[in-house]
Formats: C-alpha cells, structure tokens, sequence
C-alpha cells in the first residue's frame, strides 16, 4: 500500500472483531494518503489475523495468545511481517517508537494493559475498549495526563459527546445525556423478559455487534457501563450525566450547556463514523460512512429508560457515583455473568441479580492501586462464577 511519509502509523488492537474490522475498512479506505496500518493483534482467531496481515503488510503482526503464534509464523513466513506473541508482544509493538496512533478495540478487562502501555508511550488513544475506563478510569485518565497521551473516544456516544463538547467551554457544560436504543427488549416487562433465550438477546435492532457488547445492549448494562466511561473520560460530576432512549439510534448523544442550548451530534448508526473520527482526529476526512437522508420522512423519538425493567442501569449510575473499585467489580461481573448467561447456566434477569450480589459484597477501596484493581476484578469474577440464583 502506497504511504505518504506524513501516514499516521496505526496499531489495531483486536483487529478481529467488530470494531477492529471497521478500523481496517476505515483505514484501507483512506489508502496510505493520512492512516498506514503498523501492526495489529489478536487473541485466538490467528487465520484471520494472518489474512489480515497479508492483505495490509503491517510492521507487525501480534497473536496473544500463545498457543497460536507458530501457526501465524507459518502462514507468514517470507511476508515481510514480523510476529509477536502474547502480552510482551502487544507492548513492544504499541511502545514502538515508530507507532503513532493506538485503536483499542479489545472487548473487556483484557484491553486494559494494551490501553495502558499505549498511554505510557504518549501515543494517541483512539480507545473503543470502554471497559478500561469503567476499571481503572482515575488511574488511566492521570497516566495520560502524565504522559501527554490524548484519548479520542470510539464509543459512539462518548465521540458525539467529545465532538459536542467543542460548542462551549468546559466551566459552561450543564450536563451531558447519553442516548441508548433501548435495546432488543424495550416496552417489555420483567415478567415478559423471564425466559429469554441467548438467540433472543443477541438480535439487537440497530447496531451490529459482537456477542459480548450485544448482551450488554439488550440488558442496558453497555449504557451502565457509558455513563462510568463517560464520567471519568470527561472529568464529569456524578449529577452531570444522564440517560435517554432514541430508539432510532440516530442522535448518538448530547450535551447541554448552561444556557440550556444542547448540542447534539447526528449520523446512521456506523461505527466506521466515530473510529475514523478518532483515527484522523483532528482533521475531518470524506469517509465511508454516509450521512442522513432527509429527502424522506425522519421521526427522532425520546423517552426515558424503564429502570425497573432494566436494573443495570441503575448498577452503572450507583458505581460511578462511588469510584474507587466499584467499576472494576461491575466489569468483571458482568463480565463473567454474560459468559454463563450464553452458556444457558443463569437466566437473563439473572445478569444484574448477580451483579448486584457481587458488588454488595466487595470489600469497597476509594483509592486503588493498579494491582489492587486486577485482584478486585479476579475476585469479582471467581465469586460470579460461584453465584446461584
Ligand atoms: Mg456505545
């Protein structure tokens, strides 16, 4: 691929997935002339992985999980790629003084210490791995600071946020307010979501997703953990944050400043919107996704979240209101509850039953240390593991 020497060099972090799929397409679109893919990882889908390396030629080429690194140098071999292997192998590449830009789209607490040695370089955080924040949100935002790295929001909520957020200054931020679709499940009741099967929950109605994230829709423990993310990335006070259904996915968040004029920030639903957002950032560049048609009827709904349907929500507003290691425990239990929820061992309803036992028994930290963290997520999902109904 052809590359101006003025090419970001880009590092994908879980290129296989939903998001690091559309970072790819983001990049192959824009062809060498801003973005040049440096280097990417995987943990356990390595031919995809080796596909991938062979059609960009990236720098590099890392396989995380061990197990799978010599079939990747094998189908490899002779490319020009160099392969690395597990978590010393996503550091090395991240700190390589030739990476520019960082997109971490790895699903879940295992995005953290990729996140992290891309903020201690100083490098751009494109960061769609929300799970970081909800963890350990004080302690990344200070690492950045420390190190200079900025972090441009993926999520799409929290990237609408970002961009609205440049209508006014900071002391003249009201509040922001996060729109959720509702999820696969909303107008339903809880007696009407007892029995739903993992099929069901995975059917969402706007976005495409991993499996992960989609149950985390239909539960609306994805917007929890949002307004978490949303507090730390944007150093909001617990009563600035609020949430509202738009079932058509369209406004994909707002902030409303003191003199009661909001900002919103509208396109389809595309995650390629926010990722070449984030990639190109702060130039804006003609992309793949494609804007609204107004030449047809357009109807935007609102309408507040149904809280006693959906408890999660309330988990997300309790555990950002308390900080400390209250995020960590909420991620990893859910975490671990959505594994057994797919595996068919607890029930829908289930999910934020045991997330909540969790979190009322957790030995409650202000002030965590890193390791402190791990340790409180490897407790919180060895106790789901044990939760029954
Ligand atoms: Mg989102």
């Amino acid at each position: 691929m052809a590359s101006g020497d003025s090419a970001q060099r880009v590092v994908v972090l879980g290129s296989t997935g939903s998001v690091g799929r559309a970072a790819l397409d983001v990049i192959e679109h824009d062809a060498g002339a801003r973005l040049r893919l440096w280097g990417l990882s995987a943990h356990s889908r390595w031919r995809e992985l080796a596909e991938q390396a062979r059609r960009f030629r990236p720098r590099y080429a890392v396989v995380s999980d061990p197990a799978h690194a010599g079939q990747v140098v094998d189908e490899l071999r002779g490319s020009g790629v160099e392969v690395l292997c597990g978590e010393d192998g996503v550091v090395r590449m991240v700190q390589d003084p030739a990476t520019d830009r960082v997109c971490t789209a790895i699903v879940g607490a295992a995005g953290l210490k990729g996140t992290w040695a891309a903020l201690e370089a100083g490098k751009l955080v494109a960061l769609a791995n929300k799970e970081t924040l909800v963890m350990a949100g004080p302690l990344v935002m200070a690492l950045a600071r420390a190190t200079g790295a900025p972090i441009i929001p993926v999520d799409s909520e929290h990237s609408a946020i970002f961009q609205a957020l440049k209508a006014g200054e900071r002391g003249e931020v009201k509040r922001v307010i996060l729109t959720s679709s509702g999820g696969p499940f909303r107008g339903r009741s809880r007696a009407n979501l007892v029995d739903v099967t993992p099929e069901q929950a995975l059917n969402h109605p706007t976005w495409r997703m991993g499996p992960k994230i989609t149950i985390d829709s239909a539960t609306l423990m994805n917007k929890a953990l949002e307004v978490v993310e949303a507090r730390w990335l944007f150093d909001l006070e617990p009563g600035q944050i609020e949430v509202v259904v738009h079932p058509e996915s369209i406004v994909h968040s707002m902030v409303e400043f003191v003199d009661g004029g909001m900002i919103a920030q509208l396109s389809p639903p595309d995650m390629r919107l926010p990722i070449q957002y984030a990639l190109h950032y702060p130039e804006r560049r003609p992309g793949l996704g494609r804007g609204i048609d107004l030449t047809r009827a357009l109807g935007l709904g609102f309408e507040p979240p149904d809280r006693e349907t959906f408890p999660a929500l309330e988990l997300g507003f309790e555990v950002m209101r308390a900080g400390g290691t209250a995020g960590a425990v909420l991620n990893a239990a859910n975490e671990a509850a959505v594994t057994r929820f797919l595996k068919g061992e607890i029930r829908f309803l289930d999910i934020a039953r045991a997330c909540r036992a969790v979190l009322d028994q957790h030995a409650f930290d202000l002030r965590p240390t890193l390791d402190g963290l791990l340790a409180v997520d490897a407790w919180a999902r060895r106790e789901l593991e044990k939760w029954n109904t």
